[in-house]
């Protein structure tokens, strides 16, 4: 987000939105708007005289995409079809008729026809809603008109004091800035707006000791008092896909680090080629238990002459083969110089043996073998030089990478850092799981740290426990602050949604300086999932929070679905998310107007058919009783009104996030 104004900008007229090349109202407006640098026209349309599409797109572009400038033009006058201010009257929250009559005031100087303009302004939200006439030279003489005020007005819907204005407006900052924020821990805060300020003139409002807000910062100051917090979120719904990228489009791997070769590298992700520099075998070693041959000597009796056993040896302790030897040689022993294959000693018999019994001294070869057989040969598995593991490898707990370095005798490897991810809880109510005594009422215990730091351990991520933190501002930002410091992740859970107590946006934005990319998501269940990046306090990339919602089942299911992929990207996996398999679904299930990941286990049946079946029908996002057993989220469509279900026996998509049972 950047401090320019989002401006949605709305042709209101039949004629246009039949022949767009007809309407220069429009484009005059965004002219007029991206003359100044501190407007970005975010959004145009242009739609026809009707009713329902006028509400329908100043709407969205109030609660959706949450603009802090919604200008119409068209629609406003006498004419049968003119229905502007119809359309917009009841989609204002609050009224300005101030804004009106300036423009009113304004061009009944120039023409006596600005009595025909029906125009109305007011709120919506945090939005501010202007219309304007439909003539090119209207539009331009009210957007004068008004210009030097709209962005204090715009600042103080959204809860500002309109300090920047005023500063601009009077030539420069007030040096004591950082005073005034001092003033408001104290408590001396006069805790408005600015409601009275212009009375004041221009100065005064700077006595206030109102924290400012930033201006793109979508949350109401900390302040605020209960009854005139947002009753809709100020923060867009976006739909997953676009959260998704939002998050991931910022994740940059970390950096290397060398790691030796133990369990710990399970989870990590090479950052070299590793190339051997010893073959395996390193001598020419038998597979088998039996006799070394010369192949070409064939079956027949032969005496033994020397004994191979798997052990540590010198080369001059191995006794040449000569024709018509063999010596008797284990699993992994050296093969003697001059053998030429190794016969089991299944396929043998003995003869004779010494006179103690101790020793074979005559041995019957029964099997004619090949040249080669049963010997590994030098570097028959691993040649020296050969790159054994790629760059961008991850180090499996199945095993074969730990093997394969180790054979080599790697003992150090290049690998990704791999995350540190703080876990937060957050909320007056939430207790340690592991609380001794009973719970008082409205307590609950946290069982959103433990399962969550579980989930971290076992994907192979490092963690931090950040403990609990009250619903209290200071207490929660200390908590914040310290979790960035020392984590490249922070997660909190809880405070997220619309009760007074969900103070974490507004302290990401007013006291931590975070960026809020989204701060709702049409998904469920997670819906007020929150996704914000902080300036690094130990320079370097920014950090990553994520807010995800306090109900357990919300928590978890976000968990994995964005910040597990996360810390995936972050330990430099190439393939982070997660992996998706269509499985045929074994009940009816009634699609939500959300998107819905429905807790599931997937399984394989006798006959080899993937089948996937929802935890518990109440899939309340409350009930962790529905993660139990689940390896699995069900990727449901949003309902529409041509599908508002999906039978049994279709194909879905399913997330496997755990083992495939
Ligand atoms: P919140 O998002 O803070 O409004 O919390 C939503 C719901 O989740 C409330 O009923 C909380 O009591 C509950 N909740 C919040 N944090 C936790 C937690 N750490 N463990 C279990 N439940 C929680
Ligand atoms: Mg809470």
């Amino acid at each position: 987000m950047t401090d320019q104004l989002r401006v949605g900008v709305l042709t209101i007229s039949d004629t246009a939105s039949l022949d767009p090349a007809s309407d220069t109202s429009g484009p005059a407006l965004c002219q007029l708007l991206e003359a100044e640098p501190r407007y970005t026209v975010q959004t145009r349309a242009i739609v026809p005289d009707d009713f329902k599409t006028i509400q329908k797109t100043i709407t969205a572009w109030c609660d959706d995409l949450n603009l802090h400038l919604v200008l119409s033009t068209g629609g406003t006058g006498f004419g049968v079809r003119d229905c502007t201010p119809e359309a917009v009257q009841p989609l204002l929250e609050k009224q300005t008729p101030g804004i009106t009559h300036s423009i009113f005031a304004k061009s009944i100087q120039i023409t006596p026809f600005a009595a025909l303009s029906r125009a109305v302004s007011g709120i919506r939200g945090q939005t501010l809603i202007i219309t304007f006439p439909g003539s090119p030279k209207a539009v331009k003489e009210n957007f004068e008109a008004l210009s030097k005020m709209l962005p204090h007005a715009v600042d103080l819907v959204r809860g500002g004091t309109g300090k920047k204005v005023h500063e601009k407006m009077q030539g420069g900052p007030r040096p004591s800035g950082v005073a005034a924020d001092k003033d408001t821990k104290s408590g001396s805060s006069h805790g408005h707006g600015h409601e009275h300020g212009h009375g004041h003139g221009g100065h005064t409002c700077f006595h206030h000791s109102d924290r400012e807000v930033r201006s793109d910062a979508a949350s109401l100051g900390l302040d605020t008092p209960v009854p005139r917090r947002l009753r809709k979120s100020p923060y867009p719904l976006i739909p997953m896909d676009q959260a998704m990228k939002a998050v991931m489009d910022r994740i940059v791997p970390l950096s290397s680090v060398e790691q030796p070769v133990d369990e710990a590298l399970i989870g990590a992700v090479l950052d070299e080629d590793v190339v051997a520099v010893e073959a395996v075998p390193g001598y020419r070693a038998s597979i088998l238990d039996g006799y070394a041959v010369i192949d070409a000597d064939g079956p027949g009796q032969y005496p033994v002459t020397a004994v191979s056993i798997a052990a540590a040896t010198s080369e001059s302790a191995v006794t040449r083969l000569l024709p018509g030897q063999i010596a008797r040689i284990t699993t992994g022993g050296p093969v003697p110089e001059g053998a030429t294959a190794v016969v089991m000693v299944e396929d043998t018999q003995l003869i004779k043996s010494s006179e103690d019994g101790t020793r074979e001294e005559i041995v019957e070869i029964l099997a004619k073998v090949r040249r080669g057989e049963a010997i590994r040969e030098i570097g028959s598995d691993v040649q020296v030089g050969q790159t054994v593991l790629k760059k961008g490898q991850v180090v499996s707990a199945v095993g074969g990478e730990i093997g394969v370095l180790a054979s080599i005798g790697v003992r150090k490897v290049l690998v990704r850092q791999r995350p540190v991810v703080g876990f937060l809880s957050t909320g007056h109510e939430v207790v340690n799981h592991d609380y001794a005594l009973p719970l008082k009422m409205g307590q609950i215990r946290d069982s959103n740290r433990p399962t969550l730091i579980a989930a971290t351990k076992a994907a192979g991520f490092h963690h931090l426990d950040l403990g609990i933190a009250p619903d209290s501002p200071e207490a929660l930002e200390a908590a914040v602050r310290s979790g960035l410091e020392k984590c490249d992740i922070v997660v909190t859970t809880g405070g997220v949604s619309m009760g007074e107590m969900d103070l974490l946006k507004p302290i990401l934005e007013q006291k931590i300086g975070a960026t809020i990319h989204f701060g709702r998501i049409m998904m469920k269940p997670g819906k007020p999932t929150t996704f914000a990046t902080v300036p690094n306090p130990n320079g370097g990339q920014p950090r990553l929070m994520f807010g995800l919602p306090g109900n357990p089942v919300s928590a978890t299911v976000t968990f994995h679905l964005f910040v597990l992929p996360a810390l995936r990207k972050l330990a430099g996996y190439e393939k982070y998310m997660w992996p998706s398999i269509q499985a045929e679904i074994t009940h009816d299930v009634r699609l939500d107007e959300r998107p819905e990941y429905q807790r599931a286990i997937v399984s394989v049946t006798p006959e080899g058919h993937i089948q996937a079946q929802s935890t518990d029908k109440n899939q309340m996002s409350s009930r962790m009783v529905t993660m139990l057993g689940a390896n699995s989220l069900m990727v449901l469509p949003g309902r529409t009104s041509k599908r508002s279900s999906v039978a049994a026996g279709q194909k879905i998509e399913c997330l496997l996030i755990g083992k495939l049972v």
